[in-house]
């Protein structure tokens, strides 16, 4: 299992080893894919249909990242903001260590889960879903989408409160509070997650609910990309 990167690690990575792309430049895509892996690191060149693809509106597709982050795990995302956050003085170009998180792909404006010459980390390999053994809980990968959602929870006659079309992202609805079909019952989406598990600024991972965190907890519920990166929301389950 990969480990924490703490700012030192990241810093030798630039500094001793040098680390430079074709061009001879030292730049976060380079970085990025020395720690985590070309399975992991992607261009744009060697997939443009399916990065494009992926996103609901054209005005999101078109923009144009240096490199995408295609994150499996949460370590994988604690390694890349390590990275993303510390190293920025060392990259020769100003801009390319600016980032933006991708979960469902489904907000229409250009720029909320893509951005031009940076670093586009992309959530949705993220994507399991499983159910507590009391079946109170439900624990969601953040790049899953809601339809994955549904159609476990329906092979066991559970449900939770979430978005009202299948193929809309559980990460950016949950974030920013999220109507649901069921909300006049049991409130925002955003209501019913009892734990969120985020990936800090300097890639530390915690756990953010009513006893650990509890600000943090509080803030994500409506606070969106600006407080971390969720890697897991914990959702509370009825039948
Ligand atoms: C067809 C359609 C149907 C919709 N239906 C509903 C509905 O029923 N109810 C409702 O409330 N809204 C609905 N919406 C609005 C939708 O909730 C928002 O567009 C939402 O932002 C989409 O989330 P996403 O993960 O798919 O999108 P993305 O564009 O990937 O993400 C949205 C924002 O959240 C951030 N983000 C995503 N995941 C994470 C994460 N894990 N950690 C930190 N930041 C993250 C991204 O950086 C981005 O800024 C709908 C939108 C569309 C296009």
């Amino acid at each position: 299992m990969r480990h924490f990167f703490d700012f030192h690690v990241a810093v030798a990575l630039v500094a001793v080893l040098g680390l430079q792309n074709v061009h001879g430049e030292r730049n976060c895509c380079a970085i990025l894919s020395k720690a985590l892996g070309h399975e992991v690191v992607y261009t744009l060149s060697s997939n443009v249909t399916g990065f494009r693809g992926s996103y609901w509106s054209l005005q999101e597709a078109e923009i144009n990242p240096s490199c995408y982050v295609k994150a499996a795990s949460t370590d994988d995302v604690s390694i890349a903001a390590s990275i993303l956050s510390n190293i920025h003085g060392y990259s020769e170009q100003a801009n390319d260590c600016k980032f933006a998180i991708k979960g469902g792909g489904h907000t229409p404006w250009a720029g909320a889960a893509n951005i031009e010459g940076g670093v586009t980390i992309d959530l949705s390999a993220m994507n399991t879903v499983s159910v507590s053994s009391d079946r109170a809980t439900t624990s969601v990968g953040a790049g899953a989408n809601w339809f994955s959602v549904y159609s476990y929870l329906d092979t066991l006659n559970l449900a939770v409160v979430g978005g009202r079309v299948a193929t809309v992202g559980v990460g950016g609805l949950t974030l920013g509070g999220g109507i649901s079909f069921y909300s006049g019952r049991f409130g925002l989406v955003c209501d019913n997650v009892v734990n969120y598990e985020v990936v800090l600024p300097h890639g530390k991972i915690v756990n953010a609910n009513a006893n650990s965190h509890p600000d943090l907890f509080l803030a994500l519920k409506g606070g969106s990309n600006n407080f971390g990166i969720v890697t897991r929301f914990d959702f509370k389950t009825f039948a």
